[in-house]
């Protein structure tokens, strides 16, 4: 088992109380794979403190000197690929393929940001008056919060902090406690490539009173949160009471429409692999299929044989190709959602069901599960249950999947397999959702483009990802010159 400390002013430290919390396998819970510290208020302090110390001398380098130390990062990441990727599935139930593609991902953002460093600046725009010289400088915020949740514990974590580290800030992260393994590991890997101490802080612990400080507390300049919209919406308005500013991301109920002129064979395998990869535990997972009746029984049939074909158990096995929910308490939730479906009507027509034969006796292992005969009025088709559940509406025609896709009040991702491309395309104007994929999974997003919700997915303030995502963790400054005396 593996202990982790807090990393603070670029010390690891242990909780001031001395307690700690131990995190199990989801494959297999006799296995406990780290314990981390139980940290609180106190903690978060020290480490807003340090990351405000640090901060003036990380702003004073330049843009493309920080961005070398992000270039090296990613090296290093690439070099521990192999090790943190089976970390991340130990911890996480991720396969390990998927875990690998994760690391890799996270590399990749370091880099993309590194080259990113040489372009990052203001603006010149024509003066009034001749000899005037009008332009912008793009400056630091100071300290930034940032708070993560477990499903993509590598990946989002490097999302957020690559641009806010970047654009000149100093950082204190709280993870998930589900899964922390990584950020700090991710830690590690920074000050390895010369991050100066201080300017990146991870703290583990009870989210409200460790998020809840870094919400509060009157030096974080700026928080970046992705989560649930329970947790999210609480931390928002924390944030609008002091006017910090803010950047929220939460969950989804993302629709793949299947037309009737639709490759049936093309829409069941990327229903599948957006509904039931990452064991459904992705934001941006199917969970809502609305297809037309009349290839609703067909289409049904094809995903039933894909959702057959699946391999479930431990995610470090060669061959497995979905690991487990990642803790009894999600595992649980999966359960009621589907008991919920079956008493508002709806149809298990596969799955359902919790596998527990032999090697999978002790970890957190369900079917993929298909439910049909679902209306827009349950539950199972409004609200969110990052698992492996897939809701089967059936439609008379486009117009109406279209207002069933947008008739819930959250819009992440959404999908649509047609070959019809004038409804592919106004499908893609009157969806109300942050990002819509034309015969494509609904998961899967490139690192180069913005990503973020509509509508209660998210603050819809500024997008994460991309070269745009230098935004949220930067201000624009207007400077004027005049050298005409
Ligand atoms: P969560 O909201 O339970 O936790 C998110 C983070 O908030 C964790 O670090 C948690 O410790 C912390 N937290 C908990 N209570 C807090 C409080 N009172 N104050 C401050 N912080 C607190 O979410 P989760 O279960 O970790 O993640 C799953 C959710 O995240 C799903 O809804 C999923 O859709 C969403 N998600 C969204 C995106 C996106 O980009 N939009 C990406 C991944 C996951």
């Amino acid at each position: 088992m593996r202990t982790y400390q807090n990393f603070i002013g670029g010390e690891w430290v242990s909780a001031a109380s001395g307690k700690t919390f131990t995190n199990q396998n989801p494959a297999d819970t006799r296995e406990a794979v780290a314990s981390y510290q139980q940290s609180g208020q106190a903690e978060t302090a020290a480490a807003v403190a340090a990351a405000q110390a640090a901060f003036a001398g990380w702003a004073a380098m330049t843009s493309v000197a920080r961005g070398r130390i992000l270039s090296k990062a990613s090296q290093l990441l690439e070099a521990k690929k192999s090790e943190l990727a089976e970390l991340l599935t130990r911890e996480e139930g991720k396969t390990l393929a998927e875990a690998t593609g994760e690391v890799q991902r996270s590399a990749d953002i370091f880099r993309f940001f590194g080259g990113l460093s040489y372009t990052i600046g203001g603006q010149t725009i024509p003066h009034d008056l001749p000899q005037n010289l009008l332009f912008t400088k793009r400056e630091p915020l100071g300290v930034v919060g940032l708070i993560t949740p477990w499903n993509f514990p590598i990946a989002i974590p490097a999302w957020k902090l690559a641009p806010a580290l970047v654009s000149g800030n100093a950082v204190v992260l709280k993870p998930a406690s589900q899964a922390p393994a990584m950020s700090l590991e991710l830690a590690k890997v920074l000050a390895e490539a010369g991050l100066p101490k201080g300017v990146f802080n991870i703290v583990t612990g009870d989210g409200r009173s460790v998020g809840g400080e870094l919400a509060t507390n009157a030096n974080v300049a700026a928080l970046s949160f992705t989560g649930s919209l329970k947790v999210g919406a609480q931390v928002y308005q924390q944030l609008a009471q002091r006017m910090a500013r803010a950047q929220m991301e939460m969950g989804g109920k993302n629709p793949t429409i299947v037309l009737a002129d639709a490759d049936l064979d093309l829409a069941a395998r990327l229903v599948a692999i957006a509904g039931f990869g990452l064991t459904g535990q992705a934001c941006t997972a199917t969970s809502r299929v609305i297809v037309e009746k009349s290839v609703a029984e067909a289409f049904t049939q094809k995903l039933i044989e894909k959702a057959k074909a699946i391999v479930v158990g431990n995610g470090l096995k060669p061959g497995v190709t979905m690991g487990p929910a990642v803790n009894a308490q999600e595992f649980k939730g999966n359960f009621d959602y589907i008991d919920i479906a079956k008493n508002e009507g709806g149809t298990v027509v596969y799955g359902g069901a919790r596998l527990s034969d032999g090697e999978l006796a002790h970890g957190f292992f369900m079917q993929p599960t298909i439910i049909t005969g679902v209306t827009p009025q349950m539950k199972i088709a409004s609200e969110e249950v990052f698992g492996p559940v897939v809701a089967v509406l059936a439609v008379e025609n486009f117009d109406e999947a279209l207002a069933v896709a947008n008739g819930v009040d959250v819009g992440l991702s959404a999908s649509i397999v047609t070959r019809d491309l004038k409804k592919a395309m106004l499908y893609a104007e009157r969806i109300e959702a942050g990002v819509v994929k034309i015969n494509q999974i609904s998961t899967g997003l490139a690192l180069q483009a913005p990503f973020g919700g509509v509508k209660k997915s998210s603050t819809d303030s500024f997008k994460e990802q991309g070269a745009g995502a230098v935004e949220f963790y930067s201000r624009i400054k207007t400077v004027y010159l005049d050298y005409s005396a």
